[in-house]
């Protein structure tokens, strides 16, 4: 089943929703990065939040990047999206292998480490990128989210996001939601959605037993609201050989000609997709060229 996100806003205009199922998106990131549990419900967590906020942006060209490090053993964990929704990501270290927290589930925070902080990149197409960081709570990465909103934008924000795995650590289900209250919001509709969203244990569960627009009831029971958006997001990495040129030539002559005489050619890998592109000696002379003469 195709993974979906839906936008929405109450009738009063006091909340708006975000949700999304993303059983499939953090499952094929699973497959790319071959993630161990721990590993797979931490990407999953930080891919899903990423879904959401990349459809807040507001112009095609906008791009997000959300970043987690705790000083914990999975290292640094990046996601970036667009408006499109679609999400890439990657974490450091995909071989995490902690056994159960108190509660008997995965212990993400632990692997995050709540030594450090969640930063928030956001390319507007201005001269200096948007930076919004606040210090990691710890380390779910749904509460550290919240925490941004509400520090860096000022957004009184509930984010519950959920990966659940299957005996063979595949992917049976995944998504979240993101859901603001606006400044003038009535004290009614607050209690209303503050009660919906506390009633909510699991995420997945309802995920798995009714969809998104399971998960969409529960978080807007007895609240009038319209549906604005709803699409299909997917994992979707945007690499390519030029992109990668690029990057060669940024290395500057010296270092390509050291990787001409030393190599011979030379083999890049995508971290997003693990995509890996090969650039022969030849190919490496003309980029050398590229790189003399700007
Ligand atoms: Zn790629």
């Amino acid at each position: 089943m195709e993974d979906i996100l839906i936008r929405c806003v109450s009738n009063d205009g006091s909340i708006r929703l975000f949700c999304c199922t993303t059983t499939k998106i953090v499952e094929e990131a699973r497959v790319i990065h071959n993630t161990y549990p721990v590993a797979t419900a931490a990407l999953g967590r930080m891919l899903t939040a990423g879904s959401m906020m990349g459809t807040m942006l507001k112009s095609e060209k906008d791009s997000i990047t959300l970043q987690i490090n705790g000083k914990g053993p999975i290292g640094s964990i990046i996601v970036v999206s667009d408006i499109s929704g679609d999400v890439r990501g990657y974490v450091a270290n995909p071989y995490v292998d902690l056994g159960p927290n108190a509660q008997g589930k995965l212990d993400v925070g632990g692997a995050v480490g709540t030594d450090g902080t969640f930063t928030v990149i956001k390319d507007l197409g201005l001269k200096e990128p948007y930076v919004g960081q606040v210090p990691i709570v710890n380390g779910e990465i749904g509460d550290d989210i919240a925490s941004y909103f509400v520090y860096s934008e000022q957004t009184p924000t509930a984010v519950a996001l959920g990966v659940k795995l299957a005996k063979t650590g595949a992917v049976d289900a995944a998504g979240g939601f993101i859901v603001q209250v606006m400044p003038d919001a009535d004290e009614k509709t607050i209690d209303l959605l503050e009660n919906n969203v506390l009633s909510i244990k699991s995420v997945t569960d309802i995920i798995s037993e009714n969809g998104i627009k399971g998960l969409l009831d529960r978080v807007m029971n007895n609240i009038e609201y319209t549906v604005h958006e709803e699409k299909k997001i997917s994992y979707r990495c945007n690499c390519n050989r030029n992109r990668l040129e690029k990057a060669l030539i940024a290395l500057g002559k010296e270092d390509i000609k050291e990787i001409i005489e030393e190599q011979g050619q030379a083999e890049l890998v995508c971290h997003f997709c693990n995509k890996k592109y090969m650039f022969n000696k030849e190919e490496l002379e003309d980029i050398l060229n590229k790189a003399i003469n700007g």
